[in-house]
């Protein structure tokens, strides 16, 4: 019996990628293989690269579009991937991703396991690993081994290293309702929580030889989203071709280039997909958080969640590290426009203003829509806040609630992940 392997590859904007990976699958020594190629909505450059090996029937090309708005709300690869095992007509499955090239033999050493081996669902391979910068050359590179039997193979295992079973997907989704997780916040290893789902059922058998070569690139997710958390946080500026928006309320606001600049507030450049998730609403005529006076400095305002707080006193503006090339001269007339919000004093009653960073015991926090988040000192340094953490007295911090921490998106995620691998399968050493 041949067995017939399914190979399942994502696909989205790598040209100068692309063409290696599909002549890697057409070189194999093994034949009896289907390629499903899951592009999701790539420019016509690489779409032309993949139509040149169409001709071969074994390969079959699956266009998908998302909205811009929605392409962050699920981990795409694993979407495109779930659509694709419900196509697949192999018993042993693999997949591959745009920056990843199979070694010409490693269909046939996987498929020679399974082969003399029945009782072996799952097995992986080394893997090289090579960093290249933008002009593709290669800047560092090592390999990943494999070289035991894994019952927990999250974190130990690529993408593209492991072939599996056909038989394991029905218990999958009969236990999980569904193949790979696709939920937003496994962006960063998705195949990570379905090698877990996996080990529910198998243990992870090692072949030594390298059998696949995956590319780091400047481009890649990892890279993009580096230090991002999920959400932008409110407030934030940002430029996009040219014009600046404010994150107000969970939509993006265009304001005048008037409020941006270095000395005063300074516009971060974030991955276009993470500013595609918010709508575009009506232009702010002032900002959120932003600090405004219309008597040359007799009284001064914060304009929060486009209200206007005042200050009780000049003292409090600077106590809490507003320099005075922050502050904005605006009309008397612009300025009553604004309702009034709370004041802002430091005492007798402490009235911070929001989005402002604090120090509570070596921790930094912001202070968001009145709790105090903890805040990543990366996030920090990305999201340019440019004044220095305000120290807190303990009656001061006790006064809100804390809330969720702000963190990179990648760091979240693991957080809540490591502890469901600590869940124990309940599954006896099969192999
Ligand atoms: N991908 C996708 N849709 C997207 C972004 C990425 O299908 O909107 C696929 C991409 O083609 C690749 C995989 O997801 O197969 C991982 O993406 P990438 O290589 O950019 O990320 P990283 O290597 O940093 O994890
Ligand atoms: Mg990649």
């Amino acid at each position: 019996m041949i067995m017939k392997v399914s190979v399942i590859l994502t696909s989205y904007n790598k040209p100068d990628f692309i063409d290696r990976v599909l002549k890697s699958m057409v070189e194999q020594t093994y034949s009896n293989w289907e390629l499903l190629i899951m592009d999701d909505g790539s420019e016509q450059d690489t779409i032309e690269k993949i139509q040149t090996y169409l001709e071969d029937e074994r390969i079959h090309l699956y266009s998908r579009t998302v909205h811009p708005a929605k392409r962050l709300l699920t981990v795409r690869y694993a979407t495109l991937i779930n659509e694709a095992l419900a196509r697949i007509t192999g018993e042993l499955i693999c997949y591959l991703t745009d920056d990843t090239v199979y070694h010409q033999d490693r269909l046939q050493k996987m498929v020679d396991v399974f082969q003399s081996k029945p009782h072996i669902d799952i097995v992986y391979s080394s893997q090289r690993v090579v960093h290249v910068d933008k002009q593709l050359v290669e800047t560092m590179s090592f390999v990943r081994e494999a070289d035991k039997i894994l019952e927990h193979a999250s974190f130990q295992v690529d993408h593209c290293s492991v072939m599996h079973r056909r038989r394991l997907l029905p218990l999958i989704h009969e236990k999980y309702g569904q193949y790979w997780d696709d939920e937003a916040k496994h962006w960063h290893h998705a195949d990570s929580v379905f090698w877990m789902r996996l080990n529910q059922f198998a243990a992870f058998y090692p072949l030594r030889d390298v059998l696949d070569t995956t590319y780091k690139t400047p481009h890649s997710f990892h890279h993009l989203f580096s230090s991002m958390p999920y959400d932008l946080i409110d407030g934030t500026v940002i430029e996009k071709e040219g014009d600046y928006y404010q994150i107000a309320s969970g939509n993006l606001h265009r304001i005048e280039r008037c409020w941006v600049n270095e000395k005063n507030r300074r516009a971060i450049r974030v991955p276009s997909l993470c500013a595609m998730k918010y709508e575009i609403k009506d232009m702010l005529a002032v900002p959120n958080y932003t600090v405004v006076t219309a008597d040359h400095g007799k009284t001064f305002y914060y304009i929060e969640d486009q209200k206007k707080r005042r200050f009780a006193s000049k003292r409090d503006v600077q106590y809490f590290q507003f320099h005075s090339k922050e502050i904005y001269t605006i009309s008397n007339e612009r300025l009553q426009m604004y309702e009034d919000g709370g004041m802002i004093q430091v005492s007798p009653v402490f009235h911070p203003p929001n989005r402002r960073l604090f120090k509570w015991k070596q921790e930094v926090y912001l202070l968001m829509h009145y709790t105090f988040c903890r805040i990543d000192p990366e996030v920090v340094k990305r999201f340019a806040f440019y004044h220095q953490p305000i120290n807190l007295y303990p009656s001061q911090f006790t006064l809100f609630q804390e809330g969720k921490p702000i963190m990179p998106l990648y760091m979240e995620s693991l957080q809540e992940f490591d502890m469901s691998l600590y869940q124990t399968s309940g599954r006896k050493h099969s192999s």
